[in-house]
């Protein structure tokens, strides 16, 4: 079992969040009076029908969408729009196709005014831990799916986050190549420390990673409804219980 850092870092609370959109004209109520407490270091995902309002969350969470009320608070302390303690990996890594991986993965502590020779290691480092060591040089267009997605992973840890959000990280990919990245994911979120928040359609994927999953579900009239699935315990992914649940 993994000991986690005990300082809150990467705790994740949400106090009554509400976020709705217009459209047409019409008001659309996508999350009602959400109120969710994530432990520093935990894992967790979220499944749900089409459209019940996941990738809204995330995006909230994100700081890429504004709620219309309610409070998102890390490590205690509200958080307005994005920030460096949160990352997010969207299903398709949208890399720049004019650089290089390393200078992809580097880019992101540029643009937060990080010395190019610092943010060069630091990608570097990310880079041999998603298992991408010698392409470096490599051009997105020379990569698989499952390599630009690890890309995307690099890119996000390289600015080391206390909360990585991941909308769907692996939905694009082939089955087997999505096998070895669950596994990928399950090794970095142990070995990063990160509070993971995982979105995702694949519940098996979700009982595989997270130590809570929860299914997000909502009639027009009544507050969002993020019910906790009763998992096996205990959450250790080494288990044979765990291996041959995957089969
Ligand atoms: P999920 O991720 O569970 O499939 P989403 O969060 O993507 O659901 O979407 C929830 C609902 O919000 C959908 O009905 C979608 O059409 C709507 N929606 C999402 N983003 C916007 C937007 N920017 N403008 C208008 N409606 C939106």
């Amino acid at each position: 079992m993994r000991v986690v850092d005990t300082a809150r870092r990467g705790e994740v609370t949400i106090r009554d969040l509400s976020k709705s959109f217009t459209l047409n004209g019409r008001r659309l109520d996508v999350l009602r009076g959400i109120d969710l407490d994530i432990r520093g270091g935990e894992a967790i995902a979220i499944v749900g029908p089409s459209g019940c309002g996941k990738t809204t969350l995330l995006r909230v969470l994100a700081g890429l969408e504004e709620p219309d009320r309610g409070d998102v608070l890390i490590d205690g302390a509200p958080v307005h729009g994005i920030g460096n303690q949160r990352a997010v990996i969207f299903q398709e890594p949208r890399l720049l196709p004019w650089l290089t991986v390393a200078q992809n993965v580097a880019f992101g502590l540029e643009v937060r005014g990080t010395p190019a020779a610092r943010a060069a290691d630091r990608a570097r480092h990310y880079i041999r831990l998603v298992g991408l060591a010698g392409f470096e040089e490599a051009y997105p267009r020379q990569l698989s799916g499952g390599m630009a997605q690890r890309v995307g992973i690099a890119r996000a840890l390289t600015v080391q986050p206390e909360i990585l959000l991941l909308d769907e990280p692996l939905g694009a990919l082939d089955a087997m190549t999505k096998l070895t990245m669950q596994e990928e994911l399950a090794r970095i979120w142990r070995e990063e420390g990160v509070t993971m928040i995982l979105v995702t359609h694949d519940l098996e994927e979700a009982i595989f990673l997270a130590d809570r999953v929860l299914v997000m579900s909502k009639d027009s009239a009544s507050p969002t409804r993020l019910i906790e699935l009763d998992l096996p315990r205990p959450r250790d992914r080494s288990t044979p219980a765990f291996v041959a649940l995957r089969r």
